[in-house]
């Protein structure tokens, strides 16, 4: 799931002009300031590199963060704006987004605040029963790394946290009653592997097919530079396999995860492990983005824009993301 107002790192503080942030900017790769959804429920209105509002602010996040992801391809810019001027009281309502802007420089008052989507959630992840069971017996999972099934399309602000309260309790107590594993409730109804029909998987594809803009993500320099290869990865999964993708650009990604994987080699210290790890998530990722065709919310097939029935299943996808 993609939150739509993050900070956008390295924007210049010149308020009301869209210039290209810095790539070389310090916080560029850092965690975004997330600038609270509440700020739009109080009034703060989006608006694009015309200074133009182009969408509903109360809509919902997959929707909001669709339309500027269009609108930021159709501008050639990598953020819009968050219009909060107008908000009385503002470091009153929200001291803790006050005091991290004015550290950054920006006065909300006066200020249009520097805002792109970005990676906020895992839905998805590994599939258990109401009570947290999965299907390897002795492995209980709660929290972000579960997929429960209580999140709609869309998951809403702050159900993560009573998801993780509610699941864990559940798990401890499914434990101590002494149940050894998942129960037969039909949470647990999966697809091994992606039926056949389901389009997209094989779908091979050139840097030369990706979508207008975003190729300049797919420079993969010869190198073993771990922050280079990591940053060409992230670059990669955003731009192709972000808020908008479609099996073109996922099956670019999936070769620039391949050159990562191997330029990588052996992990030999944290860093490289690391990098490891966010490539075997982004294979696993890619894997079953291709293999759902249709766009159920957070994200949107651009090839699959409408929900197909036959897709109101877990896909689970076993063995090794590339196999
Ligand atoms: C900026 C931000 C704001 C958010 N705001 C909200 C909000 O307002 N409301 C809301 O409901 N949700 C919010 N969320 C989501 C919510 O915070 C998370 O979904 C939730 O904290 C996940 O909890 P968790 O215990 O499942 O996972 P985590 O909090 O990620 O905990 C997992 C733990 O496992 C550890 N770990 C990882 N690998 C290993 C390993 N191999 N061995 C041992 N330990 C390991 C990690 O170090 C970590 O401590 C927000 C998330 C972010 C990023």
């Amino acid at each position: 799931q993609f939150h739509p107002t993050a900070l956008h790192p390295g924007a210049p503080g010149h308020p009301h002009k869209c210039e290209p942030s810095s790539p070389s900017h310090p916080n560029r790769a850092a965690p975004r300031l997330l600038l609270s959804e509440a700020l739009r429920g109080h009034g703060a209105l989006l608006r694009d590199a015309e200074g133009e509002r182009f969408v509903d602010e109360l809509a919902p996040r997959d929707l909001i963060s669709r339309a500027m992801v269009e609108r930021m391809v159709t501008q050639g810019t990598d953020h819009l704006w968050l219009d909060a001027t107008g908000l009385v009281h503002f470091a009153e309502r929200f001291p803790a987004i006050a005091g991290a802007l004015s550290a950054t420089g920006l006065d909300p008052a006066s200020d249009w605040l520097p805002i792109a989507p970005a990676a906020h959630y895992l839905s998805g992840g590994v599939v258990t029963d109401l009570d947290g069971a999965t299907s390897l017996p002795g492995l209980w999972a709660c929290g972000e790394v579960a997929c429960t099934g209580v999140h709609g399309a869309n998951r809403l602000a702050s159900n993560s946290l009573l998801e993780g309260l509610v699941f864990g309790g559940r798990v401890v107590d499914a434990i101590a009653a002494g149940r050894l594993g998942a129960l037969p409730t039909g949470a647990m109804r999966a697809v091994v592997g992606a039926p056949s029909g389901i389009a997209g998987a094989s779908v091979s594809a050139s840097a030369g097919d990706a979508p207008v803009g975003m190729s300049s993500a797919l420079a993969l320099p010869p190198t073993s530079d771990i922050p280079v290869l990591r940053s060409s990865l992230q670059g990669a999964m955003t731009n192709l396999a972000g808020v908008v993708r479609d099996a073109k650009a996922l099956a670019v990604a999936t070769e620039v995860v391949d050159e990562v994987r191997i330029s990588l080699g052996s992990p030999k210290d944290r860093s490289s492990w690391e990098l490891l790890n966010l490539v075997s998530v982004a294979g696993a990722l890619l894997v079953s983005a291709a293999a759902r065709t249709e766009t159920r919310g957070s994200h949107t097939r651009s090839d699959f824009p409408t929900r197909d029935p036959a897709l109101l299943i877990r896909l689970v996808h076993g063995g090794h993301p590339q196999n």
